[in-house]
């Protein structure tokens, strides 16, 4: 059997390999990487896997896109047992109730956040294709973070062979804890640049960087951020996971997801999860101040608005870069007809749907959104009358729950980051804080490496050609 074939949603790659989407990252045409097809998971097949560990469930759902001509099956366990072995619970992302509904917690990988499920992953797969022929052994990964992309990244990648690791992130606008976690990684593969200027900077030297062919081929660049097709597959894997939990004590459950929502990378996995036959119920999806997504699932409008600074950082986008895949499936899996939208959206600002597509869209997705005044209120609730304490991520996903009124025993709850990592917002709400994970707390005394770069392209170029060619150039 051949593994499922990818295409870019505007149109300008075809047929490529599951290798070749991985290695790739983002389209040349500017597109992102959606599967040709979905793979069908039967509900036997379904109860079969209800007795499966994480890691067992992992491989048969990622083996659902991955076949042998791709990866062999005993080379796939191994890469997905590995990443699964990173986590410090056996159940990797455990499930645990508090407040009448169930939390499902993804953050007990090295970086205490999501993002570690997909990264680890995704290091190990592009170990294993350099390994194996592609691009001549060499990477160069060039990402941009406001956070927790990047650490996840870095603790995916470090000491990898033929793989070196440059993340951008904007200097002193990221918490001293997210610095930290990068930049005490101190493998001579990793590079953390500070630059100056805002996150949306740094993603506009990484995405101009993928669009100069010429550099791209010299460094052989590759990308992390949420758009690689592996991250939203491995996420797959939890939604499988919960969704037998839930019903392993209430069969024949519609399990509703509350998402906190960023760059859509997330929830998108919840989708797929659907659209490969497992009867999930609501996907909600749950946005800080930064709401385009909530704004478009009520009104229709995906309006791109100024980016605001809230107390759950990781959702501070102004764009989502993983919603072309759902907006490519919303345009009937049409590339002409996503690239005409894509292309209005880039030159106005604005792209509006009404009517049926509307009203599909709402079929598919709630939303809700959650100020600050709303998490804050959520923490100390959940901390004083539950003895849970969130992170502010953790507590939008909590609070669109509520404000949907599902608050139920199959709604989970996507706890995205562990409160540690986010003390002075978790503080506002409640205090004295608990002591955080010593992990955390030993970052401070670690040494510590970064670099410094002004907001400038070609500056930013020369540093990563340095880094990958050294003085052999
Ligand atoms: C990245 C991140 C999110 C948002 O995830 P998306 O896939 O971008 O929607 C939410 N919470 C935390 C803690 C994150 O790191």
């Amino acid at each position: 059997m051949t593994s499922v074939t990818y295409s870019s949603t505007r149109g300008g790659q075809k047929n490529l390999t599951f290798r070749e989407v991985v290695m790739q990252g983002l389209a040349h045409d500017r597109g992102l990487f959606v599967p040709d097809s979905f793979p069908q998971v039967s509900s036997e097949e379904l109860e079969a896997w209800r007795k499966l560990s994480y890691a067992d469930l992992a491989v048969n759902v990622i083996a659902k896109f991955v076949h042998d001509d791709q990866v062999p099956r005993d080379k796939l366990e191994d890469i997905v047992k590995r990443s699964c072995a990173a986590f410090r619970s056996d159940e990797v992302t455990p499930i645990v109730h508090a407040g009448g509904i169930p939390v499902l917690e993804l953050f007990h990988g090295p970086t205490f956040a999501f993002k570690d499920v997909a990264l680890q992953m995704l290091g190990n797969f592009f170990e294993y294709f350099l390994e194996t022929g592609s691009n001549g052994g060499r990477l160069a990964v060039l990402g941009a973070t406001s956070g927790d992309t990047g650490s996840a990244a870095i603790y995916g990648l470090r000491g990898k062979k033929g793989i070196d690791c440059i993340i951008l992130f904007p200097n002193g606008r990221v918490s001293p804890i997210q610095e930290r976690q990068m930049t005490t990684v101190l493998d001579s593969n990793i590079h953390c640049v500070a630059v100056e200027g805002t996150f949306d900077d740094c993603q506009d030297i990484v995405k101009a960087s993928f669009n100069t062919p010429a550099f791209r081929e010299k460094v052989h660049l590759g990308a992390v951020n949420s758009i690689n097709w592996c991250r939203v597959l491995a996420q797959t894997t939890y939604y499988f996971w919960s969704y037998l939990r839930i019903t392993d004590k209430h069969p024949g459950a519609a399990v509703n997801f509350s998402v906190p929502t960023g760059n859509f990378g997330d929830v998108l996995a919840g989708f797929y999860t659907k659209q490969m036959g497992v009867p999930l119920g609501k996907l909600i999806v749950a946005t800080n101040e930064n709401d385009i997504l909530h704004r478009f699932f009520t009104k229709g409008e995906y309006h791109r608005e100024p980016i605001a600074k809230s107390i759950s950082p990781s959702m501070d986008i102004c764009v989502s870069s993983n919603f072309e895949r759902y907006l490519f499936h919303l345009a009937g899996n049409q590339p002409d007809k996503l690239a005409d939208w894509m292309q209005g959206f880039e030159s106005t600002r604005k792209l509006d749907i009404s009517g049926d597509l509307l009203k599909q869209a709402q079929s598919d997705f709630l939303s809700a959104r959650a100020d600050t005044a709303m998490t804050l209120d959520v923490i100390k609730e959940f901390q004083e009358k539950h003895d849970y304490l969130l992170c502010p991520h953790s507590a939008v996903g909590v609070s669109a729950i509520q404000q949907l009124g599902i608050v139920n025993e199959q709604t989970v709850s996507l706890a995205t980051a562990h409160p540690g990592k986010f003390p002075a917002a978790v503080q506002r709400a409640v205090d004295p804080l608990p002591p955080p994970p010593e992990q955390l707390a030993k970052l401070e005394s670690m040494d510590c490496r970064r670099s410094e770069c002004p907001n400038d392209l070609k500056v930013v170029q020369a540093f990563v050609e340095e880094r990958v060619f050294g003085n052999k150039q």
